[in-house]
């Protein structure tokens, strides 16, 4: 028997990163310095996009998004009940109201026939924006939102958090990478332990439009600016303005460096995780009562691997007793106490709560050995078997 405890998700830290980390310290810089900058072309490179904009962490990265898309108090933004919290959260900061549309059951993603058709039982501008999230790593098909978006006047902000590398197959065939900015205006990741990068905190917005680009150079700093092209006088060398209110959002250099060094093993890392779904897929397909999420996609990212069971509760504390950690993800967002106080409740979106009722993440990640994923599947099957 491996040896437990056996996390549903765990970071992957080598000596070479902390090699790279330690040369940091020794740098000129520890906040924003030559190494975010670095960070951001490399991981622009990988997404193959053209702008990225390290900050603080996806929050931060979300916040800073809404911001950018000119997010106001009244409008209304429309977003899927099962993600984490802040993914709704980025437009409460900005006072506006979310919405959500129900996630379609056979992949738990948002379902678009469900956007559109709260779309269409609204004038036109009454919504201002969209919000999907590649939820568990499997990606949004960002070509069908954009001229949903398209059509009724919706910007279109992806939550790529899950799903660096991930990618959809669009109308023409071609590979889509989420984060690329093809077809969203912006995009956004995190670089929490649990996620494909590990930084401990950290976080990047993706674009393609130069000028949503500016804007968030702007707000990750306080909205200042020391760009002489920019400011609107100049009184010498020292001089910068405050052009708008921003925030100290910025990634210290030490964090961009741990961040640049995972980047280079992040595809093995992708492989690996789909290594470790296909064994998962093939493992349950053959087990009763074991529903997986979504099996065998192309371009999946697995930040996530979800099964459904009838009695997940059962299921959650037989594992933890054996030292598995399983995780739920998520508790449906409209069924927060906060948002059920701005008046959303059970029933609003039956297929997000009725995924919830039984779904339960397994262990995935890079460095989970075939043994402890064999040690997982035979404890599923035991308790599934009763
Ligand atoms: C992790 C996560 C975030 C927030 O990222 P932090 O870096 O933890 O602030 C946003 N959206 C989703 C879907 C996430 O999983």
């Amino acid at each position: 028997m491996p040896t437990p405890p056996i996390p549903y998700g765990r970071q992957h830290i080598t000596d070479d990163d902390i090699r790279a980390v330690t040369e940091t310290l020794r740098s000129d810089y520890l906040t924003q310095g030559p190494k975010v900058a670095e960070f951001e072309q490399a991981f622009a490179e990988y997404i193959g996009v053209r702008y990225a904009v390290a900050v603080s962490n996806g929050t931060a990265a979300l916040h800073l998004a809404a911001l950018a898309l000119g997010v106001q108090p009244g409008q209304r933004v429309i977003t899927t009940p099962i993600t984490f919290a802040a993914s709704a959260n980025c437009v409460r900061y900005c006072g506006g109201e979310v919405y959500f549309a129900d996630i379609d059951p056979a992949t738990a993603l948002i379902d678009l026939a469900a956007v559109r058709r709260l779309l269409e039982a609204h004038p036109k501008g009454h919504f201002h924006g969209l919000i999907p999230v590649d939820f568990a790593g499997l990606a949004v098909n960002l070509e069908q939102a954009r001229q949903l978006c398209d059509e009724f006047g919706l910007w279109l902000l992806e939550d790529a958090a899950h799903s660096p590398g991930g990618f959809f197959v669009d109308s023409q065939g071609r590979e889509q990478r989420c984060g690329n900015g093809q077809f969203a205006d912006l995009a956004i990741f995190s670089f929490h332990p649990v996620k494909h990068i590990a930084m401990g905190e950290g976080g990047l917005i993706t674009t393609n439009d130069k000028a949503l680009y500016d804007q968030l150079l702007l707000l990750r700093t306080h909205g200042i600016t020391k760009d002489a092209d920019l400011l609107e006088q100049n009184d010498g060398g020292w001089y910068y303005e405050m052009q708008t209110l921003g925030f100290n959002y910025r990634l210290p250099d030490m964090l961009a460096t741990l961040g640049l060094s995972q980047l280079h093993r992040a595809d093995a890392g992708l492989a690996r995780r789909r290594a470790l779904a296909a064994q998962y897929d093939a493992a349950f397909s053959q087990t009763a009562g074991v529903q997986t999420v979504a099996p065998g996609r192309t371009g999946h990212a697995y930040h996530l691997y979800i099964i459904e069971v009838e009695d997940r509760k059962g299921l959650y504390d037989y594992l933890r007793e054996r030292q598995i950690f399983a995780q739920v993800h998520y508790i449906p967002v409209h069924l927060m106490p906060y948002y059920r106080a701005l008046g959303w409740q059970p029933g609003d979106f039956p297929h997000a709560e009725a995924y919830y009722a039984h779904c339960l993440s397994l262990p995935m990640f890079p460095t989970l050995t075939d043994e402890q994923q064999q040690y997982v599947i035979d404890c599923v099957r035991t308790f599934v078997a009763g």
